[in-house]
């Protein structure tokens, strides 16, 4: 007997028939001699729904608040699909993520799973019953819900996966797997049956939303099996994988796209040995994930520094810069949020070269002017402006040659 974990994002509990949908696929996993877990996401559109009832009291709600509010959205899905699974004749509970254990640290809104205690899942799983964990959500220190960061129940139910040694983890959603490119954006991308979890780990990083990063991290760590795949269709899905149990590698496995981030200029920065440290150190402290830096050379004691923050991260980022302001440690900044991050993924990349030109100059013939560029090992990423960010995966999809 296995024992899967099963995992509904938001479309594909959106609606009353849809989690019926899920019942049924349960049912059908467990009449087949399965353990089951479910792990769900609110139904689709609830927790924005949730975000701007709390935006409109206050621009900046409470986070511990916000937690409390947002992982209602989970709990609603998790009791109905129990229900609903009742109703068919299955034993099923539903549990928040203190129910099952979760324990996080205490970065509301954003929090990290520490560990989890799975006794009471064990417990319910030996009485024979069926769990549904409401995703997104876990528990800290002090008894006070947090959330995981959006996409969050994709890693709750990893790390569920992980914690009960699972022999699957499946994560259902709205395609049938990952693709070389966000379908909704090319057409012509192809699905992948495999990916390496350090070229998953790249992709969701830089924007494809269809894993959340940390999930992606988890699985590599815990060497979970995880497939990702359809809640409308049969078809089989993606398994994401350690590198060497893939046999052929391409040179680039996908393209993915950010729109969530803006553009921090910072003009007449103080150029002193231990300004950067500073200045990146504050903003680590306020809990604020830095990507692309740009420092130009020094000029009259003053130099300037760019950089990049998820655009939720940015009411933050601009607190601690004015702090910096306000000592004349910097001179003045500016904030521009219609920007966009077009990243080339391919593990291949460690091994050839002309991989970044043929990104340019794809940029070039489009007449795309290029913002920002970073590279590593394994990816190629440029900031582009926001108008030009589905010409921009389309032409590097075709340049690629991904839709062959
Ligand atoms: P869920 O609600 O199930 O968690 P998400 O909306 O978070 O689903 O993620 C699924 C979406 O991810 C797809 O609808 C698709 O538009 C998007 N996506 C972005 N990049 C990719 C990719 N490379 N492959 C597949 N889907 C992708
Ligand atoms: N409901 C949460 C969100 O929309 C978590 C998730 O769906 O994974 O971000
Ligand atoms: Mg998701």
């Amino acid at each position: 007997m296995s024992l899967i974990v099963q995992k509904f994002g938001g479309t594909s509990v959106g609606d009353l028939d849809r989690i019926q949908n899920v019942a049924n696929r349960i049912s059908k996993t467990l009449k087949a001699g399965n353990n089951v877990v479910a792990v769900v996401s609110a139904m689709s559109g609830e927790t924005n729904k949730l975000v701007s009832y709390a935006d409109n009291f206050s621009k900046t709600p409470a986070k511990r608040e916000v937690d409390l509010l947002l992982s209602s959205g989970e709990r609603v899905t998790a009791s109905l699909l129990a229900i609903a699974l009742n109703e068919m004749g299955h034993d099923a509970i539903s549990m928040s993520g203190r129910a099952a254990g979760i324990v996080t640290d205490k970065h509301h809104t954003k929090a990290r799973i520490e560990s989890i205690d799975t006794t009471n899942m064990k417990n319910v799983l030996d009485a024979g019953k069926v769990i549904v964990v409401a995703g997104f959500q876990g528990v800290n220190e002090d008894g006070d819900v947090t959330t995981l960061g959006r996409g969050g129940s994709d890693l709750s139910a990893v790390a569920v996966a992980g914690a009960l040694q699972a022999d699957l983890c499946e994560i259902y959603t709205d395609v049938s797997g990952i693709y070389t490119t966000d379908p909704r954006i090319e057409p012509n991308a192809k699905k992948m049956d495999k990916i390496s979890y350090d070229e998953m780990l790249e992709l969701a990083s830089l924007g494809a939303k269809v894993l959340q990063n940390r999930s992606v991290e988890l699985a590599k760590k815990l060497n979970v099996n995880l497939v990702t795949r359809s809640s409308f269709s049969d078809e089989e899905g993606t398994l994401i994988t350690k590198e060497e149990n893939i046999m052929e590698q391409p040179l680039v496995s996908g393209i993915a796209l950010d729109r969530n981030q803006a553009r921090v200029s910072l003009c007449g920065v103080k150029d002193r040995p231990g300004i950067a440290s500073d200045i990146f150190g504050a903003l680590a402290s306020a809990n604020v994930n830095i990507d692309m830096i740009i420092q130009t050379s020094g000029h009259e004691g003053a130099t300037s520094v760019d950089f990049t923050v998820p655009s939720g991260e940015l009411t933050d980022a601009k607190k601690v810069v004015d702090s910096f302001i306000a000592n004349k440690e910097i001179g003045k900044a500016e904030y521009d949020e219609s920007i966009s991050k077009v990243s080339i993924v391919g593990v291949g990349m460690k091994s050839h070269t002309g991989v970044a030109a043929t990104a340019f100059s794809t940029m070039s013939t489009e007449n795309i002017n290029i913002l920002m560029i970073s590279t590593s090992e394994i990816k190629v990423s440029m900031v582009i402006e926001e108008k030009y960010s589905e010409l921009a995966v389309r032409s590097l999809h075709s340049a690629y040659k991904l839709d062959k």
